[in-house]
């Protein structure tokens, strides 16, 4: 029989469900990331990220499919439910945080709930309730420009208060977090008493994420950024260890594909290509003007597949991405060129290619549906950020392939091909 999940986690988009999940694993879980909600149990593992995509959809929508991935993880016996929000806190006074916390919980029947998205390696603190990234306010930040949720008010307890009306949002202030579990606890049981049912938590550290892990030990659902994962596993007696991260051994061919132009991106290329590995450079505007440009990658691969990877890239430089924008439109280039990679991503799979890498991140999305990918078991890091995965795919029946999905500016120059030398 499949024993009972530890840790069941909601994230409300991919690439913070990974991020979260390769903080379990450094901690000691064994970890797998789902596409969506799954259909049926997962073996051998500690904790499973749902990964959802409900960060900016319709609230009713966001709260409908959190509470979806909640029936699942519940029917696997987790006792703690881990919603994984962003660091930054990307939720406009009508975003989905609160909607779907305040779900959760009356779900969950939790009558008090800590939220914090600081994560201190990472640059994300909170000290008096308010969020900084780096050195700034978030307010300050270049969060307060963004696209689909500008944050203008870095005062999380107001940012929160706002979006769950019906609910008191209180403060767990650093001087409470700074004196340990036990404080954090008295302070938890005192707002309950005054009738707040969520505690924007102060942290600026590791050692208040492990206090407040520690606190929580026993509470229903956290509200998180990734940082405080990396305080439960230790919850369970789970300590860091590389057999958290073991994945089954790597076998068949070896590829690379490629689709940022990120600056880290783009030395990368260079280096991999300077070491004379085998390199196919999609012409974008041949793409756009109709040329069927994965058809002859992948004739050009059948010339290449090995154990030594081949890189297969789109990735060029600001002049030459404005060069084909002004030529096809910004968003159709970055679709077709989106689709003729992952085409050619899935290609490669079909011809035999286990140990795939994908560079830049809406080209990974792209990627991950073509390939079919249901499921990924979290691996060891490669670099921060990027571990190695472990996929279960349409594209290459039961057996599945080793996946990394890089985003763009991730990675030291090398990382094309030292990723390879990682898998054992
Ligand atoms: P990153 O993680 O570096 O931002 P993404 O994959 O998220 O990388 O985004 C890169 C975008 O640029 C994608 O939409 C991709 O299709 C597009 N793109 C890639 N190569 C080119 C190119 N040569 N010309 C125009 N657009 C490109």
């Amino acid at each position: 029989m499949t024993q009972p999940l530890l840790l069941g986690c909601i994230a409300d988009d991919f690439t913070g469900a990974t991020d979260l999940a390769n903080n379990l694993v450094r901690a000691g879980m064994r970890a797998v990331q789902t596409i969506g909600v799954p259909k049926a149990p997962i073996e051998d593992v500690d904790a499973v990220v749902v990964a959802l995509k409900s960060r900016t959809i319709p609230a009713q929508e966001a709260v409908a499919q959190s509470l979806d991935a909640l029936r699942w993880l519940r029917e696997q016996g987790c006792r703690q439910i881990y919603f994984k929000v962003c660091s930054t806190f990307d939720s406009t006074p009508a975003g989905n945080i609160g909607p779907v916390a305040q779900a959760l919980a009356d779900a969950l029947g939790a009558d008090f709930v800590c939220v914090t998205p600081a994560f201190p390696e990472n640059g994300r603190t909170v000290y008096q309730g308010h969020l900084f990234v780096g050195s700034v306010l978030l307010s300050d930040s270049g969060m307060r420009h963004h696209p689909l949720t500008p944050m203008t008010d870095a005062n999380l307890v107001r940012v929160l208060q706002a979006q769950c009306p019906q609910s008191r949002v209180g403060l767990v202030p650093h001087e409470v977090v700074a004196r340990g579990p036990e404080a954090i606890g008295e302070r938890i049981a005192a707002l309950r008493s005054q009738g707040v049912r969520f505690g924007i938590v102060d942290a600026v550290g590791n050692q208040d994420l492990m206090a407040l892990g520690r606190a929580i030990a026993d509470a229903p659902l956290v509200v998180a950024g990734s940082g405080v994962a990396i305080a439960l596993p230790a919850n369970h007696g789970l300590s860091p260890s590389c057999d958290a991260a073991r994945l089954p051994p790597g076998e068949g061919a070896s590829a690379v594909v490629s689709g940022s132009c990120s600056s880290a991106t783009q030395e990368q290329v260079r280096e991999f290509i300077g070491r004379g590995l085998p390199a196919f450079e999609v012409d974008a505007l041949r793409v756009g003007a109709g040329g069927d440009v994965a058809a002859e990658a992948l004739r050009w691969a059948d010339q290449h597949l090995g154990q030594k990877p081949l890189l297969v890239y789109s990735t060029a430089s600001p002049e030459a991405v404005k060069a084909v924008q002004q030529s096809l439109g910004g968003t159709r280039a970055g679709e077709l060129v989106e689709r003729t990679l992952a085409d050619i991503a899935a290609g490669l799979v079909r011809r035999g290619v286990r140990r795939l890498v994908v560079a830049g991140g809406e080209t990974s999305g792209a990627a991950v549906q073509a390939l079919g990918v249901r499921q990924l078991r979290i691996g060891p890091q490669i670099d921060p950020g990027v571990p190695w995965c472990h996929a279960q795919a349409e594209a290459c029946g039961g057996a599945g392939l080793h996946l990394a999905l890089k985003s763009g500016n991730f990675g030291t120059p090398d990382f094309l091909t030292k990723a390879f030398d990682l898998l054992p």
